[in-house]
């Protein structure tokens, strides 16, 4: 890990455009390294690793959830994450603001949605997301905020693809503030891009980027838990 890779993203980003580490299956002394270089916000996608690294790092660091989450995980993530990317059902988010509720908080949330054309990929298509949002039930939750949107693009080497996911994204976006939050200032953030592609997603509106690999190296998927804290 270098840091003149992380120095080179940071130069690459746009104005507005705010940088997620993505640290997942990284041990905490290379999340520390990058936390003294300046970077404040780290990405997870599995809730006991993320709680595991939680109290070993500076109290200072946002903690973004960008993984699939199941509802019996939350309650380990839901006392201080700070942004969870990756709401990608009704059912989950009722969960989150239980659990919200339990550590009185509000946590701010994103709606994913499913852009990609892998099956595999978890997200809302529109109709769903209307649903949901029309319906008094959500209205009733009061330990969550929607601050925005996520997507994952189709892992294609096909730019022009990518490119029209990420725009069909920033569509979704555009219609959820027209439509339902319009006087909502903290609606504003679009979660797109990740190593490979995310030159591309800022140049089709990102305002959050999710880069682990390029920052911190190629992960070693065999890493158990106990290697990272
Ligand atoms: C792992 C991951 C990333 C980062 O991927 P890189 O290709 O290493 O930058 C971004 N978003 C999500 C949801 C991830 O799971």
């Amino acid at each position: 890990m270098v840091k003149e890779n992380y120095e080179r993203i940071l130069q690459a980003l746009k104005p507005g455009v705010r940088l997620v580490a993505v640290s997942k299956y990284k041990p905490v002394s290379d999340i520390r390294s990058v936390y003294d270089w300046g970077q404040r916000i780290f990405g997870e996608n599995k809730a006991q690793e993320m709680k595991a690294k939680h109290p070993e790092l500076p109290s200072d660091i946002e903690w973004h959830f960008i993984g699939h989450l199941q509802s019996n995980k939350i309650k380990y993530i839901a006392p201080f994450v700070t942004l969870i990317h990756s709401i990608d059902s009704f059912a989950l988010l009722q969960e989150v603001d239980k659990m919200a509720a339990k550590s009185q908080r509000v946590i701010p949330c994103l709606l994913q949605f499913h852009i990609a054309q892998e099956e595999t990929k978890f997200g809302f298509l529109r109709e769903e997301a209307e649903r949901m949002l029309d319906s008094e039930a959500f209205a009733d939750l009061k330990n969550v905020r929607i601050d925005g949107v996520m997507g994952m693009a189709t892992f294609t080497n096909d730019r022009v693809q990518v490119r029209s996911e990420f725009v069909g994204l920033h569509k979704e976006f555009d219609y959820l503030k027209s439509r339902y939050f319009s006087g909502a200032e903290h609606f504003k953030e679009i979660s797109m891009g990740m190593s490979e592609d995310y030159q591309i997603a800022m140049e089709e509106g990102s305002t959050l980027v999710r880069i682990g690999s390029s920052i911190f190296g190629p992960r070693d998927y065999s890493l158990k838990l106990e290697d990272l804290v």
